[in-house]
């Protein structure tokens, strides 16, 4: 458990090589779809395809334009400072956003007051993640201790991953098990994992 003298309020230390990935929500109080009440994290690049997603956005692995008509009072400025010609106006139509132009620089987005126009999709390291969804709890979050749980046991001995989580902080734990201890923990939690090779790796 941490202790007082390890605050949260600022981000843990965390190695250069910390992985990324593409975070386009981090949802507190997620009550569905699994066990207990859990911040989940969502990532782009979903390569499902289910035809009930409620997430589609999730499916881009890359940073995306997101449109909100109803927000939209269509004051033209995004169409002014958009070098791609993406918005267009008509009075037939109103508003209307010719997608495969778009070169995701965002421009759009900080010209827009109503907040029509979003991002979705930021890259965040697991420090980054680990520090919003602590700040997200507010007090609350002196009573979690982090936990990162590899699921790839052949490579993540207990010395390296005692060596990774070093990069997080001395509050963090890293946890491993036999292949079977690990597959009881995902399905447990619901969580879907598969090897793939990468000809980079050591
Ligand atoms: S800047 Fe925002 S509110 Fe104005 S037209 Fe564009 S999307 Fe609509
Ligand atoms: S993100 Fe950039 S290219 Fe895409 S619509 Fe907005 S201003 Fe145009």
């Amino acid at each position: 458990m941490r202790t007082p003298e390890t605050p949260w309020s600022e981000p843990p230390e965390c190695g250069a090589d910390t992985p990324s990935g593409m975070v386009f929500d981090i949802q507190r109080m997620c009550v569905h779809d699994g066990p207990g009440i859990r911040t989940v994290v969502f990532l782009k690049g979903c390569p499902l395809r289910c035809a009930w997603c409620h997430n589609p956005e999730g499916m881009d692995p890359r940073p995306q334009l997101l449109y909100h008509a109803a927000a939209c009072v269509q004051c033209g400025k995004c169409a002014e400072v958009c070098p791609e010609g993406v918005h267009r106006f008509d009075a037939e139509t109103g508003h209307r956003l010719d997608r495969s132009r778009c070169r995701a620089c965002f421009a759009c987005v900080d010209a827009c007051c109503t907040g029509a126009l979003t991002r979705t999709g930021r890259d965040m390291t697991v420090a980054e993640v680990m520090a919003e969804a602590l700040r997200q709890l507010g007090d609350k979050a002196s009573d979690i201790q982090p936990i990162l749980v590899s699921i790839d046991p052949a490579r993540d001995t207990p010395q390296v991953l005692a060596d990774y989580v070093a990069n997080f902080g001395p509050q963090f734990v890293g946890l491993t098990g036999t292949p079977d201890q690990v597959k009881a923990m995902a399905d447990a939690y619901r969580v879907f994992y598969a090897k793939v090779e990468n000809k980079d790796d050591p």
